[in-house]
């Protein structure tokens, strides 16, 4: 009977210290984000982020409060000789949040550093071809997400980027993506959605586009969607989240039951920004 009423007293400790950190995380978040914020950020903003001049007078505010968390929360790593400054971090912060505004959020959670490099970088991959044989392979890469809580960027992709707004790529919005499809632990183009009811038409309507996609890459045929998206789901949900914020109006237009999807799923519908 003691031991008994131990352990669910250790429980109820358990679940109250749980209850309490909560509590504490989300009064020290709202005190950051209540922070003014810096006139050199919003410059920032404005240089690195056309699409937040677009952005409805309550986004924008919401988004800068958004930054403030996001940077209180994160560690930026400088690689390959990069100095990190807060042109980097805000530009940086301002697309990953672009994310998650109006939704519930809790930050990334998994999420602990960003890694930027000045350029391009190579990271060494073991591959296995089909007979199990093992061999060492060097990938150029301009970014990468990963399970572990990191995301690695280039720098100079994320300037080219913010030169070419309507160009279809963000670099930035594509690995924050991965990172929404990974909080449930699988990196399956199918994130957390907000309700048990939206997955049926969710996997219906993305499956029929991503096959889509398939046929354009083999056939060669135009496509609004990078070909790189129909290298597998994963990969389709990043790639057309990318497009879903810079291309928005064309995507509305010639996708719109996709756009629908992703509007139900981003709580945004920036076909209306411009
Ligand atoms: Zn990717």
């Amino acid at each position: 009977m003691l031991a008994l009423i131990l352990v669910s007293l250790a429980g109820a400790i358990a679940i109250g210290w749980i209850v309490s950190g909560r509590w504490r995380s989300s009064r020290r978040r709202a005190a950051v984000a209540a922070r003014p914020f810096p006139k050199a950020w919003r410059a920032i903003l404005k240089r690195r982020l056309p699409l937040y001049q677009t952005l409805p007078p309550h986004l924008q505010l919401q988004l800068k409060r958004h930054i403030q968390v996001f940077l209180s929360e994160k560690q930026f790593i400088g690689c390959g000789g990069l100095e990190i400054t807060d042109e980097i971090r805000v530009a940086i912060a301002a697309q990953a949040c672009l994310l998650l505004l109006n939704r519930k959020t809790d930050f990334y959670p998994g999420l602990r550093q960003i890694l930027v490099y000045p350029d391009a970088f190579y990271v060494d991959r073991e591959h296995r071809d089909d007979i199990g044989l093992v061999s060492e392979q060097r990938h150029l890469l301009a970014g990468e997400s990963w399970q572990q809580g990191q995301v690695l960027l280039s720098w100079q992709t994320l300037l080219n980027d913010a030169d070419a707004p309507g160009s279809g790529h963000n670099l930035v919005i594509h690995e924050f993506a991965h990172q929404l499809d990974q909080e449930d632990g699988i990196a399956d183009g199918a994130p957390l959605l907000s309700s048990i009811t939206d997955y049926p038409s969710w996997s219906a309507v993305l499956s029929e586009e991503y096959a889509a996609l398939r046929r354009c890459a083999a056939e060669g045929l135009p496509s609004l969607f990078d070909y790189y998206g129909a290298s597998n789901p994963a990969e389709f949900f990043a790639v057309v989240s990318e497009v879903f914020f810079t291309r928005a109006a064309e995507f509305k237009l010639l996708h719109p039951a996709l756009y629908h999807e992703l509007e139900r799923f981003y709580q945004l519908d920036p076909a209306s920004w411009q």
